[in-house]
């Protein structure tokens, strides 16, 4: 029996796009798995699974939603930012954006109930792709509710890619972020310091969790966007090549 899944092709070797069977040229294609293993010897191409589910984990400031939106691009996969899903509430005057603005405006965590649900509720609208999580889980409580939800669909975590960046920097990047982002917690030094506390203090713990399962893949978080964007997508081709 044939196992046929989906996969995004991305092209790293020297050939052109050109040289790439037709067929394959959209970014989505379904073909085997031993179609798999022939276009990635004959054409020197990367394969992706499309269906990997990743945690992009870091502190404030490490440049999440950045390489997000890098990694949409490339790979294919469904963006989930619990802050700017908080936003966008808070923006519409919803009840749960009412909620969550005063644990957000003082840079503390909204709680774990509130986010799951609200979580849980925005990845089951967008099922199939495969989801890069920025900025959840931030607890433990919210990593175990995580697994179990991707458990009852067949999915699991992939890996977890912690950009490491050290903290004067992250406070750097905040305050210039502060400048154009327009969020009223990237603006006060006093939340700013709150949110890097809650962060070691909740947060980098939950690095744990995915380290027991094998799963942590630690990435160099300073550097040109460009650059980290190449450490994060060696890490990506990594876990589509031996899918
Ligand atoms: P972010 O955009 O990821 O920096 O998140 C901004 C703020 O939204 C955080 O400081 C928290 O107040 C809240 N928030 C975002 N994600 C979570 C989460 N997973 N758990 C609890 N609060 C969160």
């Amino acid at each position: 029996m044939l196992i046929v899944k989906r996969y995004t092709v991305c092209i790293v070797g020297t050939k052109g796009l050109d040289d790439f069977p037709p067929f394959y040229r959209p970014q989505f294609a379904v073909y085997s798995a031993i179609e798999h293993q022939r276009l990635q010897t004959q054409f020197n191409v990367c394969i992706f699974a499309a269906m990997k589910n990743i945690v992009l984990f870091g502190p404030p400031g490490a440049g999440k939603g950045t390489q997000s939106a890098h990694i949409v691009e490339e790979f294919g996969l469904f963006h989930l930012s619990t802050g700017d899903i908080f936003r966008s509430n808070i923006k519409g005057g919803t009840e749960l954006g009412i909620l969550a603005k005063g644990f957000m405006d003082r840079g503390e965590l909204v709680p774990d109930a509130v986010t799951i649900q609200m979580l849980e509720s925005e990845a089951g609208k967008h099922p199939g792709q495969g989801y890069i999580f920025d900025g959840f889980p931030r607890t433990s409580a919210q990593a175990a509710s995580l697994d179990a939800f991707l458990d009852a669909k067949g999915q699991q975590i992939d890996a977890m890619i912690a950009l490491e960046v050290p903290e004067p920097e992250l406070r750097d990047r905040l305050a210039g972020r502060a400048e154009t982002s327009g969020r009223p917690d990237d603006a006060n030094p006093e939340v700013i310091q709150n949110r890097i506390d809650v962060y070691n203090a909740e947060t980098a713990p939950v690095a744990e969790h995915y380290r027991a399962q094998d799963k942590f893949q630690g990435v160099d978080g300073v550097g040109s966007i460009e650059e980290i964007f190449i450490r994060i997508s060696e890490v990506l081709n990594s876990l589509g090549t031996t899918a």
